[in-house]
């Protein structure tokens, strides 16, 4: 049978992530100073790990409700009540007067992205996202049938309500937030948060925060919260649950990246929405790792935010003296820019690299721009550094 003629247009139109195949590359690969991981070098914190094997152990393996357990939806809610003022509590479905906000827990924080996609694009619609962005973003807007619009944040990688204006046209749904950021590692001002959602606001259009890094703010760059330092959020603005989706992760902060655990909250009418997506896609976030999740909240990752500052600052150091290093606030990785002396693409740039065995992003994997390359600062301490000298020397010319 002939199945690639069977398979959908929407798939053929898919190009795979070059991320992929870049982990494909480095799978092949003899031992390489592997830079281009998106995961914590860390191992989930035995707590967390206790409580998912605890919930398997008292058969907690069925279906949960599509939203996710109401434990873990109260937790949730009660940070985001702590740390940002939203309200305390969750509306029940189709009841907003109680001014409760809506919260499901999803697979991951691809899978809220995935579900706020289909929920709010039809055919031809546009949702504003930053360039350089995480891969998903344009990939998910398509299979949502709608457009993702670029915003050029080049060349210092801020979002502002002033580059995201000009773009808004009446084809608009939402603006895509991401702060820190993949790949940059910026981290946006109070000032910047509120601006662009007083400019959605004004347009109303909705604003989607995706803060899958929040908890990984390095002190120089976060604000203090009652919860502790957290990355600037546009909904610490006054009354901003009826006007942002806020998606969020466990994976990145405890190093579960393959529990695929996340959430989003905010308005009712739209979770409403995105919980019926669920019911016919994912169905409902792991069960057991629901129950683990319920922990998270009690570990502290200060120190662990704390080491990869200070690799940040080894690799600022190091690499800043051959080239144009953007000083991400949080996150775990760097964008560099290739030297136009070299007269190289990020691509050609990326060939070279694997040649000494190391292992990069190139920087048209993220964007429409071919200029710079992602590193992640997710890898053991010795490494990274020998990494980054044969960066350095290549960099140098
Ligand atoms: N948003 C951003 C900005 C990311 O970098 C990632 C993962 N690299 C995701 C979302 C998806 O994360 P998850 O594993 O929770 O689906």
């Amino acid at each position: 049978m002939d199945i690639d003629a069977l398979i959908s247009q929407r798939c053929r139109e898919l190009d795979t992530s070059g991320i992929r195949r870049i982990f494909e590359l480095g799978a092949q690969l003899n031992d390489p100073i592997n830079l281009s991981i998106g995961q914590p070098d860390f191992p989930v914190p035995d707590e967390i790990k206790a409580a998912a094997v605890d919930a398997i152990n008292a058969n907690h393996n069925g279906y949960t409700l599509s939203q996710g357990i109401p434990q873990l939806r109260k937790r949730c809610a009660k940070q985001l009540h702590d740390e940002l003022g939203w309200p305390d509590s969750i509306a029940a479905p189709g009841k907003t007067e109680g001014g409760g906000i809506g919260l499901i827990i999803t697979s991951g924080t691809s899978g809220a992205l995935y579900l706020m996609n289909m929920a709010l694009l039809s055919p031809g619609d546009e949702i504003i996202i930053p360039d350089p962005y995480f891969v998903a973003y344009p990939a998910m807007a398509k299979l949502a049938q709608g457009r993702a619009v670029r915003c050029d944040t080049y060349p210092d990688f801020r979002m502002t309500a002033e580059r995201i204006e000009p773009l808004i046209t009446e084809r608009t749904k939402a603006v895509l937030l991401n702060s820190p950021a993949n790949p940059t590692g910026v981290v946006l001002t109070r000032e910047e948060c509120a601006q662009i959602l007083e400019l959605c606001r004004s347009k109303g259009v909705l604003l989607v925060s995706d803060e899958i890094y929040s908890e990984f703010t390095f002190a120089d760059a976060a604000a203090e919260t009652p919860v502790g330092l957290r990355a600037p959020s546009p909904a610490s603005v006054s009354g901003s649950h009826e006007d942002i989706l806020l998606i969020r992760g466990f994976g990145k902060s405890f190093g579960c990246t393959g529990w695929r655990m996340g959430f989003a909250a905010g308005p009712e009418a739209l979770i409403r929405e995105m919980t019926k997506l669920q019911q016919y896609s994912y169905v409902c976030a792991p069960a057991p790792l629901q129950y683990g999740c319920m922990s998270a909240y009690d570990v502290d990752i200060t120190e662990l935010v704390d080491t990869y500052r200070a690799r940040r600052d080894m690799v600022l150091g190091e690499l800043g003296k051959v080239t144009e290093v953007f000083e991400p606030g949080g996150a775990f990785y760097c964008f560099v820019k290739v030297p136009e002396k070299l007269g190289m693409t990020s691509q050609e740039f990326f060939e070279r690299a694997l040649e000494r065995n190391v292992l990069l992003i190139p920087g048209n994997a993220f964007s429409s721009k071919d200029t710079h390359f992602r590193i992640s600062m997710a890898v053991a301490e010795d490494k990274l550094k020998r990494g980054v000298a044969i960066l350095a020397e290549l960099l140098g010319g």
